[in-house]
């Protein structure tokens, strides 16, 4: 198997990284994730993902034969530097800087960077992310040029030919659940909706019609509006979300 054949997969467990998932078990022949322990705040989505992965692996035939190692690494570092929504006491909001109190300075650069380290050693060409920049959280590091610059840097740095791959970065939220059901039908889109996690708040209590988190911070405020968008297109066509004939 060549290395373009080989794929490692940014994989946080939350919507966006398992729809980048997908993709990458559609295409590649060895597909391996990688995910990091940053100290974030809500453990939830490092929680989630053995749970997707394992529903993965005995629900899709298919990817469950493409689907490699799971790599954990830890980076406690990005708790250390602090002030970030994500990683300590701090209001989730707008900061001073006019981006949202949730950024980690440069935590997509890292990741990677990281990644590309990984991938070195294991003979892996594809590096994938469920970056976008649609309808995104303003976050820069997200941004399409910002990660084709750091393809190039980490080309020239590492001296290989690694491609970062992002599916998601022209399609809104409700293009990620319609790229979501192409790539696995309603068993993935359920599993979407059931396993994945996005809340800021780490709230697994409250059960949406677009799966569990508070309803109210940014992050469940995007993944809610995304739905009802693609709900209310699938209505159009096939009678929406649970609709039988
Ligand atoms: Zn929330």
């Amino acid at each position: 198997m060549s290395e373009g054949e080989r794929a490692l997969v940014l994989f946080s467990g939350g919507q966006d990284s398992t729809v980048a998932l997908a993709w990458a078990l559609s295409r590649f022949q060895k597909v391996e994730t990688l995910g990091f322990d940053y100290g974030q705040r809500h453990r939830v989505e490092l929680d989630q993902r053995p749970i997707v992965l394992g529903r993965i692996k005995t629900e899709f035939k298919d990817w469950s034969r493409r689907l490699g190692q799971d790599h954990v690494l830890k980076l406690d570092v990005l708790k250390d530097l602090g002030g970030s929504a994500l990683t300590d006491a701090v209001a989730i909001g707008m900061g001073a800087q006019g981006l949202p109190t949730t950024f980690v300075p440069g935590r997509n650069l890292l990741f990677f960077t990281l990644a590309a380290a990984v991938a070195y050693r294991r003979g892996i060409k594809r590096l994938v992310g469920g970056m976008c920049e649609t309808d995104y959280s303003g976050y820069p590091d997200c941004r399409d040029d910002t990660l084709k610059a750091l393809q190039a840097a980490i080309n020239l740095g590492m001296d290989k030919r690694f491609v970062i791959d992002t599916p998601l970065m022209w399609i809104d939220k409700a293009g990620t659940f319609a790229l979501g059901e192409e790539l696995g039908g309603d068993a993935f889109l359920t599993l979407l909706i059931e396993e994945t996690h996005t809340c800021y708040e780490g709230d697994r209590k409250h059960r949406q019609d677009w799966g569990y988190g508070c309803g109210k911070c940014p992050a469940c405020a995007l993944r809610a509006g995304g739905w009802e968008r693609y709900v209310a297109a699938r209505k159009e066509t096939r009678g929406g979300w649970g609709w039988r004939p």
